[in-house]
């Protein structure tokens, strides 16, 4: 197989987040390769949920029509402590509907997308190592497997955009550090039939409980998927002082049968897979002077859902906005970064660590549900449903607190 040797810009990972750049960079004029370990269409361990954030992303690339083909959510339905809520998607300078589609067919669509724009995409390539000149990233290695055995190729770049999720193991070769003891995520999903696959509403179950019926600091999820069956998961919250030690698959098995009347679930559950989310930015050595960061590799997750499709699609086409302006990625990434998501991480990460403690999440969650209004606001809120435009009281509060709690960071977010 022959591949070129050069790019102009070279994206590792074809997630939604490498897929986003690599799409924005080649409409943009720009000679592109998208790579990849694995070989499309793959899988990965997800919710399948599409924020409003996500959609606005889908629209700017053009996507809509292929999205409303798939399912059309119009809000979260929120279960626990003896209440059921219906919070609609607020709307505002962000649409007012979300989606869900499974990433395996999700992701084919969005480096589809990218190839379509002109992008080259290069399957089975794993990312190895770097060679540099000075300050700069001018090739990456890959391993590429060829038949029974492998061979090392290296493809040279003027630009570098690193986009391998959540382990981001070319990042850690370019100097990546993860920081635990700020909250990430624990997290396993599922697939289940469900004569309940056509229900307008997500649903999200604030009170998740064991087989010995004891509160769980975490939530269940059931989202409809359009296609006869739901994404089905659970997910908690840790730190390196707190660490989880919950046994997620079999949490999900039990989550699932509690639930099994309601949504008509039925069968066993489909491709059950854990995986942990670091959130909020709580990454550094995000860029230097020719390449940087993008999605789960800069830990742009939002910590109090755990959502980080839109984050990697915006922060793959920030990137390339960036990248037309700017030769030195060093310090403006970072910056840009921190612009955009530095105080919302930086409240939600706050405010997520809170759930970590014992015993707090059972306290407050049935006064919370009892208000519409208090959910209603915990709904935008907790899905950073709140963009620089937004001139309201709700998201005036969740500026002032963001910027509060930014200043008192002992690492603030991508630092
Ligand atoms: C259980 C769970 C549920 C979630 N639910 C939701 C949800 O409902 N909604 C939501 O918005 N977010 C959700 N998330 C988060 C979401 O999955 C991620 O934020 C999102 O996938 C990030 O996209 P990405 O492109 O940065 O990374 P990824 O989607 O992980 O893509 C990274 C790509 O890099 C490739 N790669 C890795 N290493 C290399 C290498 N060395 N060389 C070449 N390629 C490499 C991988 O094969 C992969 O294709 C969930 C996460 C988990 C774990």
């Amino acid at each position: 197989m022959s591949i070129p040797a050069e790019t102009d810009v070279l994206v590792v990972g074809a997630g939604p987040a490498g897929s986003a750049a690599a799409a924005w960079a080649a409409r943009s004029g720009a000679e592109v390769m998208l790579a990849d370990a694995a070989v499309f269409p793959r899988d990965k361990t997800c919710g399948d949920g599409l924020t409003p954030r996500a959609i606005g992303e889908l629209q700017r690339l053009g996507l809509e029509d292929w999205l409303r083909a798939h399912a059309v959510n119009q809000g979260l339905r929120a279960h626990g402590f003896g209440q059921t809520l219906l919070l609609p998607w607020p709307g505002g300078t962000l649409p007012d509907w979300g989606s869900a589609v499974a990433r395996t067919e999700l992701d084919d669509h969005l480096r589809t997308t990218a190839i379509k724009s002109g992008a080259t995409a290069l399957d089975a390539h794993r990312a190895v190592d770097v060679r540099r000149e000075g300050d700069r990233v001018t090739a990456v290695v890959f391993r590429v497997a060829t038949g029974s055995t492998t061979e090392l190729r290296e493809v040279r770049c003027r630009r570098l955009v690193v986009a391998d999720g959540v382990r981001s193991p070319l990042g850690k070769v370019l100097g990546r550090e993860w920081h635990r003891e700020t909250v990430y995520g624990v997290a396993g999903r599922s697939y289940l039939t469900s004569g309940r696959s056509d229900d307008p509403w997500i649903s999200s179950h604030l009170e998740l409980r064991d087989e010995h019926d004891t509160i769980i600091s975490g939530y269940g999820w059931i989202f409809p998927l359009g296609n006869g069956e739901v994404n089905l998961g659970v997910g908690t919250l840790a730190t390196s002082k707190r660490p989880t030690d919950l046994a997620v698959k079999p949490l999900m098995a039990h989550y699932a049968d509690q639930r099994r009347e309601e949504f008509q679930l039925s069968g066993d559950l489909r491709m059950s897979t854990s995986a942990l989310l670091p959130m909020g930015g709580a990454v550094s050595h995000v860029a230097g002077r020719n390449w940087a960061l993008i999605g789960d590799a800069a830990a742009c997750v939002n910590p109090l859902n755990g959502e980080g499709i839109d984050y990697g699609l915006e922060s793959g086409r920030l990137l390339v906005e960036l990248m037309a302006e700017h030769d030195d990625l060093s310090e403006t990434w970072p910056a840009l970064l921190r612009d955009h998501y530095g105080e919302s991480f930086s409240i939600a990460r706050r405010l997520a660590g809170l759930v970590t403690v014992p015993r707090l999440l059972p306290a407050l969650g049935p006064a919370g549900m009892r208000s519409d209004w208090l959910m209603t606001l915990a709904l935008r809120w907790m899905g950073n449903l709140i963009t620089d435009e937004d001139r309201d009281r709700a998201a005036r509060v969740w500026r002032w607190a963001g910027r509060r709690s930014l200043a008192r960071d002992h690492r603030p977010p991508f630092a």
